[in-house]
């Protein structure tokens, strides 16, 4: 009888699809540096590490029997299935219709996984090594295709947009400020809008839709005009969606006096900028007690820790965060020289400052540290009253209760229930300034904030 071609052992092939997987994880931590990434990175490391150890056990083994021929072609399989469920697992995994009933992905890819170890162990030595080629293939075409889309698709744009009008001659270069509170209900417009008008500025406000339920949705939807029902990090720079790419390093300054500070987005990236201030999550590896938090959030697994030590550890690297984006907004140049100024802010984004006490709690006191900074701001822009000042805030989502609620966070250990007062599907559209305000009535949505203010003075 003739005897099968020797298939040999998988390793290059697992390490190939764990190296793919880390590429991955690595450009959406740098696309949102939140820190988010930091646990799956981790536990891929193990797995893969772990696969090519028990590969090398096993090839040790002596015959060829078909248990141990099976049993090699069992890490690969497995590394497969680790590839989909660290990828695309979690809470807000992509789904997709068969046959009429929504499935998500990683719970496919267990299906797809049974299936996969029935044909590798029933695949032939030649098919197997056909199989293990492909899968390796298909990995690095995941990885590799994505960038190579941005570089061949991303359109340019010039942002913020302008109008072709000459602009009016004031004493003073004017200044626009841009304001995104993060997760800003519209019924909490009124405590900003007071805050604004005690500064001297007049208002006007009403409540618009959001065009997407996410930051990483709405965000790119404002800079591209595009939906991005399905975000995600495709490079470096870069955010694509089904056939939508925004890549903001093809992103212009379509004047010369544009100021950024943000967090989330690789705002930074945009070319032209006169500043730019962009916050992140601290990583910090060395604390035992941020990965014992971490791993107990998502898997609920209590590992000797408690909720109020969690609280506290978890409060506090997105706090940090909060505070730096909130210092870089007085640094900002455009306050003294005028200019066009974007500023994206964590605030009223929970989880909050106030330790151990509720999502409602906290929800409040952020509003009043937004409403606080807002007078700060128009205060400090008043300071050269003769410039015509335009403010215009404005949020990209509602507060998320459900998301807060029920994500293994700090608020779910405290028995966190939906808030009737804080339910909205609106978020606010609110103008302010020192001259004649712009009308609002063309705005239904916030998908073109940066359009407001543009139209020319009247008088
Ligand atoms: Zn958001």
């Amino acid at each position: 009888m003739r005897v099968g071609r020797p298939e040999g052992v998988s390793i290059w092939a697992i390490a190939i699809v764990g190296l793919a997987a880390a590429v991955e994880l690595t450009i959406r931590e740098s696309v949102h540096r939140i820190g988010g990434q930091v646990l799956p990175m981790s536990l891929l490391i193990l797995i893969t590490t772990g696969l090519i150890v028990l590969e090398m056990l096993l090839s040790r083994s002596p015959g060829q029997s078909r248990l141990v021929a099976a049993l090699l072609r069992l890490p690969l399989t497995v590394m497969v299935v680790a590839f989909v469920e660290l990828l695309f697992g979690g809470a807000s995994g992509p789904t997709v219709q068969v046959f009429g009933a929504t499935i998500s992905i990683p719970r496919l890819s267990w299906l797809m996984a049974g299936l996969g170890a029935a044909i590798c162990i029933g695949a032939s030595p030649v098919q197997w090594i056909a199989l293990r080629r492909a899968l390796a293939a298909a990995a690095l075409l995941f990885v590799g295709a994505q960038p190579l889309l941005v570089a061949l698709h991303a359109p340019t744009l010039m942002w913020p947009p302008q109008l072709d009008l000459p602009t009016p001659k004031t004493a003073q270069e004017p200044l626009t400020v841009v304001v995104l509170l993060d997760e800003w209900n519209a019924k909490a417009a009124p405590p900003i809008e007071s805050a604004l008008r005690h500064a001297g500025l007049s208002t006007v406000w009403k409540p618009v839709q959001p065009v997407g339920d996410a930051t990483s949705k709405v965000v790119p939807a404002l800079f591209s005009g595009h939906q991005f029902d399905a975000a995600k990090p495709c490079s470096f720079s870069a955010v694509c969606s089904s056939d939508q790419v925004l890549d903001f390093g093809q992103i212009q300054a379509s004047r010369p006096d544009v100021d950024i500070v943000g967090f989330y987005h690789p705002y930074c990236d945009i070319r032209g900028l006169r500043w730019c201030y962009r916050g992140a999550v601290r990583l910090d590896f060395t604390s035992t007690d941020r990965w014992r938090c971490a791993i107990k959030r998502r898997t609920g697994w209590p590992l000797g820790v408690s909720d109020e030590l969690c609280d506290r550890t978890i409060r506090a690297k997105w706090n940090a965060m909060t505070e730096e984006v909130l210092d870089a907004v007085w640094r900002a140049p455009g306050w003294t020289q005028g200019g066009w100024m974007f500023l994206h802010l964590p605030i009223p984004h929970p989880p909050g400052r106030l330790h151990r006490r509720g999502l409602t709690e906290n929800y409040q006191d952020g509003i009043q540290r937004a409403a606080e900074t807002a007078e700060r701001m128009a205060r400090l822009a008043l300071q050269h009253p003769a410039r015509r000042i335009t403010f215009v805030f404005f949020s990209d989502h509602p507060l998320r209760q459900a998301l807060w609620c029920v994500d293994q966070w700090v608020f779910s250990s405290l028995g966190c229930q939906v808030d009737p007062a804080l339910v909205d599907r609106n978020v606010p559209l609110l103008v302010a300034g020192n001259r004649e305000l712009p009308a609002l009535d063309d705005y239904d949505t916030n998908r073109d904030v940066f359009r407001v203010g543009l139209a020319p003075e009247s008088n």
